[in-house]
């Protein structure tokens, strides 16, 4: 199995991503709503606690992928990458499933399950690639900077939008129109933050592992920021409606 996993690593890499794609086209074109948050609906099969849905689905990711890249290396550029993803994924499926005024809310199984094995398979390609593949560099590289860079930014902006969305639950259970900084511009800053997350890692550790999983978070993204999008301007009738998706002034 892992000699077959290694043999055709760049093919199985690419059928992931062709998966991605036909993933992101049947949710556009289907305009399916991925049952969780406010799209969850009684059909929806099995639900469990939302918050520990939350810390199943994104432990792998957590786990997998720096465990793999660390076997048997002091390469300061590897321990810069592993930093980078542990601390998003500390974030996600430690910090944030804490966090987040859900405490009535339930999650399908269904998507759980799902989540887990992407985060398992994502985690695995990533972290074989940087196993095998990165090796010692100057870690002053403009490349090596630009994408630290990008990375922080984006997660500055995911990481304060989903505070500011978990502020709006304070008081009840029950949605509202969050305004401010970003969200005056697009409905989904948090989405927005993630994509550009993964584009800086991407930049960081330019591989078609790391591209695969830029590609599979804006394909995951974006037809759902389209999906809370349509919902907001349903559900309140004084939405702004200058407001976009998730790319300000575009999309
Ligand atoms: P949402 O924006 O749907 O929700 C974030 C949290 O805020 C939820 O607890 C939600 O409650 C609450 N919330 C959202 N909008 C409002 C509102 N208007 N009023 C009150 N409360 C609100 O994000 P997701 O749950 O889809 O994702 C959470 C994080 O995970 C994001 O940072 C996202 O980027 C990341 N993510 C990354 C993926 C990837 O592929 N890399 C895939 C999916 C998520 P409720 O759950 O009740 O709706």
């Amino acid at each position: 199995m892992g000699h077959f996993f290694f043999e055709n690593f760049r093919f199985l890499i690419l059928c992931w991503i062709a998966l991605g794609l036909i993933t992101f086209l049947y949710l556009i074109y289907s305009k399916r709503r991925a049952p969780y948050g406010r799209h969850v609906k009684k059909k929806h099969g099995i639900l469990i606690d939302n918050s520990f849905g939350w810390f199943i689905m994104e432990l792998p990711a957590l786990i997998i992928m720096p465990v793999l890249s660390l076997q048997n290396t002091d390469n300061p550029f590897v321990i810069l990458i592993v930093f980078i993803w542990f601390l998003h994924y500390f974030n996600r499926s430690i910090i944030f499933p804490l966090r987040i005024n859900t405490k009535k809310k339930r999650i399908p199984i269904l998507i759980v399950l799902s989540a887990f094995t992407f985060n398992t398979i994502n985690g695995l390609f990533n972290g074989y690639h940087v196993q095998i593949n990165v090796s010692e560099t100057n870690i002053f590289e403009f490349n090596i900077i630009l994408g630290v860079l990008i990375f922080f930014i984006g997660m500055i902006i995911n990481v304060k939008s989903d505070n500011k969305l978990i502020s709006l639950r304070k008081e009840k259970m029950g949605y509202k129109i969050p305004n401010g900084k970003l969200f005056n511009f697009v409905s989904c800053p948090n989405y927005l933050g993630e994509i550009i997350e993964w584009f800086g890692f991407f930049i960081l550790v330019p591989s078609i592992a790391s591209l695969s999983f830029f590609l599979w978070t804006s394909f995951n993204l974006i037809p759902r920021a389209l999906n809370h999008h349509e919902w907001y301007n349903e559900k309140f009738k004084n939405y702004p409606k200058n407001r976009k998706a998730v790319i300000p002034f575009i999309l």
